[in-house]
């Protein structure tokens, strides 16, 4: 198979290249601007046979005409800033990033038989006033606010998906990942499992921003990753964003508590101001994916802070 991974040197793209290069059949096409990736994340297989990187901005529309020569037979797009920390920075290339990037996809497998696959995330619902947050759900998005450019980016990138569906009848799919953690995540992301882990393991601060009782889901990376090959390869044709996470809601307060305890840390809990227009509780209903390919998230939070917790402790160890 001839694949695409946008934003394949991130987190989650470089966790996929992971699991697709080992079949050699695959030839993989990994496409990374660098801006919150890091080359280290795929330094291990670069060097493949079946792999190939490029040096690229999905903003450029160069990308267009890239897709229509290759005839991809998947493309998976992760391209885009996915921690506050970074997007708050970066809000203009965030909004681009997600709406010009998935337009020149689209105008790119328009006519084709290319698969696309795009990340969306839990931040369309906002802050949210449903609890769990099923797929008709519309949001709660503040459009001027800090987070709009990540949040009303991923909408439109929703929009126009469905807008190409209707009219071109483009295969695509797309997915609303809920909060997810695990290796190659980077220490710096500024995520809360990434800061709370590398802060305990140098007994350093944790820093809770706000009172710590807001909540989020975790699925572990192999998890998400079990979900969306799942998607993508099945004979499945959603007519729906689709919800992937783990529905078992944990407060941050108690996140912190855990990760102190796993890795025995000297570390003080404190609370600074916490982030503007954070959604206070998040959860995501995974009643379509379920019945859709019976999938549910197999890792326990505690196994899977386990295995972060190597993770990091080995990359401080260098
Ligand atoms: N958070 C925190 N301390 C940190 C990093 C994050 O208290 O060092 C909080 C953050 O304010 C939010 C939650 O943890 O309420 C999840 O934040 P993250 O940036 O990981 O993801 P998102 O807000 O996009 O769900």
């Amino acid at each position: 198979m001839k694949i695409l991974i946008t934003g394949g040197a991130g987190f989650i793209g470089s966790n996929l290249v992971h699991r697709l290069c080992s079949n050699k059949e695959n030839q993989i096409y990994i496409l990374d601007n660098l801006c919150t990736g890091y080359l280290e994340n795929i330094e291990d297989v670069i060097d493949n046979k079946n792999i190939h990187f490029i040096n690229s901005d999905i903003r450029n529309t160069s990308l267009i005409e890239y897709i229509q020569k290759s005839k991809f037979d998947y493309i998976y797009n992760f391209a885009s800033p996915a921690s506050p920390k970074y997007y708050l920075k970066h809000p203009v290339e965030t909004l681009e990033t997600n709406i010009l990037g998935i337009r020149n996809i689209l105008m790119g497998i328009k006519g084709s038989s290319t698969r696309l696959l795009q990340a969306s995330t839990s931040e369309v619902y906002g802050k949210a006033k449903e609890i769990p947050q099923k797929e008709e759900y519309w949001g709660n998005v503040n459009c001027t606010g800090v987070r709009a450019c990540y949040d009303e980016g991923k909408r439109s990138a929703e929009t126009l998906i469905f807008d190409y569906k209707r009219l071109y009848n483009v295969d695509a799919i797309v997915v609303r990942l809920f909060n997810t953690y695990g290796p190659r995540m980077n220490e710096n992301d500024g995520r809360i499992i990434s800061n709370f882990v590398n802060q305990a393991i140098k007994n350093e601060n944790i820093t809770i921003y706000g009172d710590g009782n807001q909540t989020r889901s975790f699925c572990y990376i192999d998890d998400t990753l079990d979900a969306i090959l799942l998607l993508m390869m099945e004979k499945v044709n959603p007519q729906c964003p689709i919800n992937i996470g783990n529905p078992i809601e944990t407060k941050v307060i108690e996140v912190a508590q855990i990760i102190k305890k796993m890795t025995k840390s000297k570390s003080n809990i404190v609370y600074e101001k916490s982030m503007e227009d954070d959604p206070i509780r998040r959860k995501p209903d995974i009643t379509e994916i379920t019945k859709l390919l019976n999938w549910v998230p197999k890792v326990q939070l505690d196994d899977g802070l386990k295995r972060s917790i190597a993770y990091y402790q080995n990359k401080m160890l260098g």
